[in-house]
């Protein structure tokens, strides 16, 4: 079994039509050389922490906080939508669940963990001034299903550093860190994970309160603006919102609609992809007002909702030109498409004064 971003994906309805869904899928754009742009220096001092680090192999063992256990079972599959009844009935837990089990929590006792290969070569990137981070890619396994009562241990490793790039974000370099999780001496699932940390190329959008009445602000460069990850299961998406069709995923066996789009549908496991054109209407079903961090061509704040689409499903986007004041759960919308350029159109929406 494998689970692209499994980790990332974890409660969050991030959607194709997202780019705003902050930072979990962002692209790091081409992984083109970047010459000799870095300093010879600092590149040396980055190359040998990786050396360091890499040569320290496998983490001690970190041990989950709590064994695998019903409770945090049925909160996860309740987040998740997984009605399959095999986790709740049969003692066992869903494998995407894996990393949930040795999680730290937001203010882990100690602080951060000295031994953490991930921690440490960060700390040599943020000292070269590579401070930003995005993650890229992970990529999980499991070897097998993990049952009630099993105490769960982690351990990790540097696998590799490659750089300096020049990516659409800015310079930097791909960590990739290998996590595997034992049960005893047993290997029971591993995960690749991938971050890009860059030094942004662009200044900070200033930030602004919004007003209505004030001027526009100035274009800002499509460089700038976070990438989707195109993907052959997201293709359609994005080939539909270039010819401002929003496009929702319809199983070809069951007919059911889905977004964010997937490989196979979770109703009956027909893999055959269909789309439907939707009306472009629906609700607000929530929101968020994003005020802090900065986000690459972006001012300000900015106001993300959750869609209820007419159709039925949901999608994340942003809300334009709107008073933050003014929005609220239900608020009629209407879809609007933004032409980055050539290669880039992101839905959003507008408020339908019907
Ligand atoms: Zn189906």
């Amino acid at each position: 079994m494998s689970s692209d971003a499994a980790a990332t994906a974890v409660g969050s309805e991030a959607a194709a039509g997202s780019e705003a869904a902050a930072g979990s899928e962002v692209a790091a754009g081409s992984e083109v050389a970047a010459g000799s742009q870095g300093a010879v220096g600092s590149e040396t001092a980055i190359r040998e922490a990786a050396a360091r680090i890499a040569a320290l192999g496998e983490s001690s063992p970190r041990p989950a906080p709590d064994p695998v256990n019903l409770p945090m079972i049925r909160h996860w599959v309740q987040a998740m939508g997984d009605t399959n009844p095999v986790y709740t009935d049969a003692g066992v837990a869903p494998p995407a669940m894996t990393q949930v089990w040795t999680m730290r929590g937001l203010r882990p006792a100690g602080g951060e963990d000295p031994g953490d290969p991930l921690g440490l070569m960060s700390a040599a990137l943020d000292e070269a001034g590579f401070t930003s981070v995005v993650a890229t890619n992970s990529e999980q396994e499991y070897h097998r299903y993990l049952r009630l009562g099993e105490q769960l241990t982690v351990r990790s490793s540097l696998e590799e550093v490659t750089g300096p790039k020049r990516t659409a974000l800015g310079e930097g370099w791909f960590v990739t860190t290998r996590s595997t999780w034992y049960v005893g001496t047993e290997a029971v699932a591993s995960m690749m994970f991938r971050i890009l940390k860059f030094r942004p190329s662009a200044p900070p959008v200033p930030s602004a309160p919004l007003d209505p009445s004030a001027p526009s602000a100035p274009p800002v460069a499509s460089a700038a603006v976070l990438r989707p990850v195109v993907s052959p299961d997201t293709a359609f998406f994005w080939e539909g919102t270039a010819r401002h069709e929003l496009r929702i995923q319809r199983c070809g066996g069951c007919g059911t609609l889905r977004h964010p789009p997937g490989p196979m549908c979770p109703v009956c496991g027909f893999a055959r992809l269909e789309y439907d054109v939707a009306a472009g209407t629906g609700e607000v079903y929530s929101y968020v007002v994003h005020r802090h961090p900065s986000v690459p061509g972006r001012r300000l704040p900015i106001v993300i909702a959750l869609v209820q689409l007419t159709e039925g499903v949901r999608m994340v986007g942003e809300l334009l030109d709107i008073d933050p004041e003014r929005v609220r759960i239900g608020l009629p919308v209407r879809v609007t498409f933004d032409e980055v350029d050539a290669e880039l159109t992101l839905p959003a929406w507008r408020e339908d004064r019907r």
